[in-house]
């Protein structure tokens, strides 16, 4: 989990916190962290907890910078008199945490008062443990707790929850102490001890007369709180009976709850948990105790000490009479009982373990209450979609992200795309479902349209296709662009008439997900033309932005062709005077934005990445997420594939060498086991880090290796592949096409691939080579450094630099030559490695919920 915890600015919270609340939450959030979740601690600067995250909410504690406080420890706690900061540092904790939700799956307020409040202003569950004591908390009841804020109060035991009446407390949790350090002792040395600070209030005096009474030592500890009180009342009392040791810390204060017969607590206040009940039992000190507040939750009536049946010191002085008149073995029986409570109930594992409980509970909880619909409809607008028409990587997506949204979440999906004269309808039988169906399009002009139905492959998800010859007839997906129009009108004309669709279907989705710049008018039109509109004003949208330089710009006089007017786009950073920007306006209008890898997500907040929507993306960082694409394998494997000519997995990697020998006689180059075959299936772009791979091609064939490309680009790139194949016939071969069952080949009798890019939004094909036991080599970028470990699945490089890439190449070169059982077990990690969709999808759900609730804003 991701968990943000907000502590108390008085005091340091670290390792030596020796005050209440600031302990309590540096054991909270050291187990926390060692229990493996992320921690981000909002504190003060001079707070420090191992392996958590210390947002600084005020340079220094309160106790840190008041040096005359920090001498005078017996005044700690006392005098909470900083109000200024403290409010202006919480009122940090709240902003940050309002445009950071996205980063957090709950807050932990350990605050007390202040912080109630601040559920109003933050869109995310939170939880917050009442620490005060009754007395105090009288007034907050009136007020703050009363509201029955969007909360979650913990209670520390079952009574306190009880006397807090108005507030709506979900569930108790102990605390916990330290049981290693309050170790176990079997024998006493037969004092009564009495422990806390020395306040009228605390009952010391009712202690030093039972101990009178009872002629027995009483030894006592704690801070002095009032210098008058101690000096009239306390001081007076002291003799060689009845001693005050000060405040102990440390190792005396173990030795003190050792020693002692009995540990005496005669408070008569609602003590709402009671460390020190719990300290002394750890020890094997019983408790005397009166019937008060949680004493009955943590002492057990004669196992683990004596509850006085009474509220007053006769019945104390009998408690005590009793413990010492009981025989050896059942005394030490008694001690034993009051270890193994702790160690059952007490601990701080225990009391961790219980809040990562009750989080989950909270976060479930929560999620029912704010997600708004748990089955979700979710419409998706899609200019490619494998295995129909695919173009990319985002065609992969767009067929199997709904596949898996529909297996494991039940969601309806259905999709609209065009009608390709070139997708096989043999292979995907169609029926005709809308006939010479007139609708609007973007200039306002009307058209008839053909509507078919086929189904997503391997699922009943319908997909419905548009059928409008002189836009979608071409053979391409990306048609070749036509002199006057927009290169992105086909895309344009499909946004549009996909919502208009949905209406003459009466099918009404919670959300609308599209893909990339080119599909920027979905989120305009439907925050600009649809929203007053009954049937579409509650549908959020979601862009999905897989490639962040596609950045389609619109004239200023084409905009009328389709529907909108320059004062639609309000920034005009980002639009120069002649045209306007359609994706930046799109990250603007959509409700939830998203890239397809996580470091993607933070590369493209810089300057070097962010295509000049960087600034853009800051600002919408909160709405911005990185989600990393998952593979639908069933397509990738070595075991069914039917482009595989020999089918193989991990037990049976040796078969791979066949496929090996087989793409040789293919591609007529030499055929041999033992040379390293190289590949590169990939759009021949500068984003694919072309110039790095034609620098190495001469060392490739200087290494022995094979290398062979698969590719459509740029045509002085394909240019110099096909040079270097005349050049080194034997070693290089270069297939300039795109063959989606001649790329499956490759992987599958390839040993490497090469992936250099410049940058990566996700990245496929380094996935889908794992899956084959095909190493890939690649750069640390994007979705590369997200999905291959360098030395474990695959060779990383980091700097865009021709000779590191190089160097990475020879790394991995002379791991094939000369480690062979090395290679073989990278092979097998790879073909291990998981990116299905399971954990991506749920994602998206997540990220579609948050779109409905932004769009409800
Ligand atoms: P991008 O989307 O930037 O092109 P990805 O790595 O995300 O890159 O996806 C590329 C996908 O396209 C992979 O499935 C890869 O196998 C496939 N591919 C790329 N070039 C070709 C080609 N020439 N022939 C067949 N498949 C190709």
């Amino acid at each position: 989990m991701r968990i943000a915890i907000i502590g108390k600015l008085f005091a340091p919270i670290n390792i030596t916190s020796n005050m209440g609340m600031e302990t309590f939450t540096y054991n909270l959030a050291d187990l926390l962290v060692k229990r493996g979740h992320e921690v981000t601690l909002f504190a003060s600067g001079d707070s420090r907890v191992d392996g958590a995250k210390v947002m600084p909410l005020i340079k220094k504690s309160y106790f840190g910078l008041n040096k005359k406080l920090s001498k005078d420890k017996k005044s700690m706690g006392v005098g909470y008199g900083y109000g200024g900061a403290e409010k202006r540092g919480y009122l940090k904790s709240l902003f940050y945490l309002r445009t950071h939700k996205y980063d957090f799956d709950i807050i932990h307020d350990n605050t007390d008062e202040i912080i109630g409040l601040s559920s109003l202003l933050v869109d995310l569950p939170f939880v917050s443990t009442i620490h005060l004591p009754f007395e105090y908390l009288k007034d907050l009841e009136k007020t703050v707790y009363k509201e029955k804020l969007a909360n979650y109060y913990v209670a520390i035991s079952k009574k306190q929850k009880k006397m807090v009446k108005n507030t709506p407390v979900f569930d108790v949790v102990y605390n916990g102490i330290n049981s290693r350090k309050f170790g176990f002792s079997e024998k006493s040395r037969g004092y009564l001890a009495w422990i806390g600070r020395l306040d009228p209030n605390k009952g010391l005096g009712a202690a030093i007369e039972i101990a009178n009474k009872t002629k027995t030592k009483l030894r006592i500890a704690g801070p002095i709180q009032g210098q008058k009180y101690f000096d009239e009342q306390i001081k007076p009392k002291l003799n060689k009976n009845i001693k005050y040791y000060g405040p102990l810390t440390g190792r005396k204060l173990v030795r003190f709850y050792k020693g002692a017969k009995a540990l005496l607590f005669p408070i008569r206040w609602e003590e709402p948990f009671g460390l020190v009940m719990a300290e002394a039992m750890s020890c094997g000190t019983p408790i005397i105790a009166f019937r008060r507040g949680s004493v009955p939750e943590l002492v057990e009536q004669h196992k683990t000490g004596l509850i006085c049946p009474k509220d007053n010191i006769e019945s104390m002085i009998k408690a005590v009479k009793k413990i010492y008149s009981m025989s050896d073995s059942s005394y030490k029986k008694m001690r034993k009982n009051c270890r193994k409570r702790v160690e059952e109930n007490f601990t701080l594992e225990k009391m961790v373990e219980n809040y990562e409980k009750v989080y989950q509970r909270v976060i479930d909880d929560w999620k029912k209450k704010n997600i708004v619909e748990k089955k979700l409809r979710v419409l998706e607008i899609t200019a490619e979609l494998t295995p129909l028409a695919k173009a990319g990587g985002l065609g992969d997506i767009a067929g199997s992200l709904p596949k898996a949204l529909a297996k494991e979440f039940g969601t309806e999906i259905r999709i609209i795309m065009p009608k390709y004269s070139f997708i096989d309808a043999e292979k995907f039988p169609m029926k005709i479902v809308y006939k010479d169906l007139q609708v609007r399009m973007p200039d306002g002009g009307k058209k008839k349209i053909n509507v078919w139905e086929t189904l997503n492959p391997g699922t009943k998800i319908p997909i419905y296709l548009v059928d409008l010859p002189e836009i979608f007839s071409g053979e391409k997906v990306y048609p070749d662009v036509v002199p006057g129009r927009n290169e992105n009108f086909s895309q344009f004309i499909l946004s549009k008439i996909a919502l208009e669709l949905i209406k003459v279907m009466n099918w009404k989705p919670n959300v609308i997900h599209c893909h990339d710049g080119m599909m920027s008018l979905v989120p305009i039109f439907m925050k600009r033309h649809y929203l007053n509109d009954s049937f579409y004003s509650e549908i959020a949208s979601v862009l999905t932005i897989h490639n962040l330089f596609y950045q389609p710009k619109v004239k200023n006089e084409e905009l009328e062709g389709i529907g909108l007017k320059r004062s639609d786009f309000s920034d005009k950073s980002l639009n120069d005077k002649e045209s306007v920007n359609l994706l930046a306006q799109a990250i603007i209008d959509a409700d939830m934005i998203n890239t397809v890898s996580p470091t993607y997500a933070k590369e493209v907040l810089t300057k070097e990445y962010g295509a000049g929507l960087d600034k853009l993306l800051r600002q919408n960082k909160a709405k911005f997420k990185g989600i990393l694409n998952g593979m639908d394998y069933s397509h990738f494997d070595p075991r069914t594939n039917e482009d595989t000519p020999v089918k193989y997995w991990i037990d049976s990697l040796d078969k791979k060498t066949e496929n090996k020998l087989f793409l040789q006689k293919k591609l007529g180059l030499t055929q041999s086991a033992d040379l390293p075959l190289i590949c590169v299936v990939s759009r021949l772009f500068p984003q694919k880090g072309v110039d790095l791979i034609e620098f190495v091609l001469k060392d490739l064939v200087d290494m022995g290796a094979q290398f062979v490309v698969l590719g459509t680009g740029h045509e002085n790139i394909e240019k110099v592949f096909i040079k270097a194949e005349k050049e080194y016939p034997e070693s290089i071969e270069a297939e300039m096409k795109f063959d989606a069952h001649f790329a499956q080949t490759i992987y599958a009798g390839a040993d490497m691939i090469l992936l250099p890019s410049k940058f990566e939004p996700c990245g496929l094909s380094q996935i889908i080579s794992m899956r084959f036991g095909t190493i890939p080599i690649v750069r640390k970028t994007g979705g590369l450094a997200d999905t291959v470990r360098d030395g474990y699945t695959g060779f990383v490089f980091k700097h865009y630099d021709k000779n590191a890439f190089l160097w990475a190449i020879h790394r991995a070169v002379d791991v094939y030559y000369n480690q062979k059982s090395n290679w073989r077990k990278m092979q097998i990690r790879c073909m291990e490695e998981d990116f299905s969709w399971k954990t991506s999808a749920k994602k998206y759900i997540q990220l579609y919920n948050r779109a409905i609730i932004n769009h409800k804003k």
